[in-house]
């Protein structure tokens, strides 16, 4: 972060998934589910959170499951109706509410960045009631991608702020490294889907929780 504090900034843009959304958990057992499917090993969640990354084939990888275009297409049906079915038993993380609330009290503008597919995200933004925090919803036209690169400058642009203004928070290193690409400030938050050790190297802030985000407001 190049400014001392979150509300210096003209624009907070989030991650979904693993960083407001709680979902680490259950995506690691829709995961096994489709690996037990095919009669895999499941793994824990230090491993997932130590493997879990961009490109999306990379966890399957780690639990030796085929990644041919087929393959990957079939589980990942698999493991997005799984997913689907359950995703109502997450919530937020504890803390987020909370700076949600801030920001939109400080009148500071919202607006969220995910590679979650765009019907999804914002059906659960709505399930969710949160509606109200975002300008933006911005999610991918797939489930077969969790990546956000080719999409960056288009969401980032469409603010209406200096890319020097926005701070991005996301829980993992492709969300630093999207932000970084565009010269945004990024700050990832470690109780999300990749551990702390994989955060600290990229050069930004990480800090632990939400707690600890809001220290920071
Ligand atoms: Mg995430």
């Amino acid at each position: 972060m190049r400014k001392e504090r979150i509300r210096d900034y003209r624009h907070v843009s989030w991650d979904w998934n693993g960083t407001l959304l709680n979902d680490t958990w259950l995506c690691l057992e829709c995961l096994n589910a489709v690996a037990a499917q095919g009669g895999y090993p499941p793994i824990d969640l230090p491993r997932y959170r130590a493997v879990y990354g961009f490109p999306v084939q990379s966890i399957y990888e780690a639990l030796n499951m085929p990644t041919d275009p087929e393959s990957f297409r079939i589980s990942s049906i698999a493991y997005m109706d799984a997913y689907e079915s359950r995703r109502s038993e997450c919530g937020l993380h504890a803390g987020a509410k909370e700076i949600l609330d801030r920001l939109h009290a400080a009148q500071i503008p919202q607006s969220i960045f995910s590679a979650y597919p765009q019907d999804f995200l914002e059906a659960i933004v709505r399930e969710y009631q949160l509606g109200h925090f975002f300008g933006q919803l911005s999610g991918n036209d797939s489930i077969f991608t969790n990546s956000k690169a080719h999409r960056a400058r288009a969401h980032f642009s469409s603010l209406g702020v200096s890319f020097d203004d926005i701070l991005y928070c996301g829980d993992t290193t492709h969300d630093a490294e999207v932000a970084q690409s565009l010269g945004i400030d990024c700050v990832l938050v470690a109780s999300g889907h990749q551990a702390r050790e994989r955060l600290e190297p990229l050069g930004v802030k990480v800090v632990a929780d939400f707690a600890e985000l809001i220290r920071l407001f």
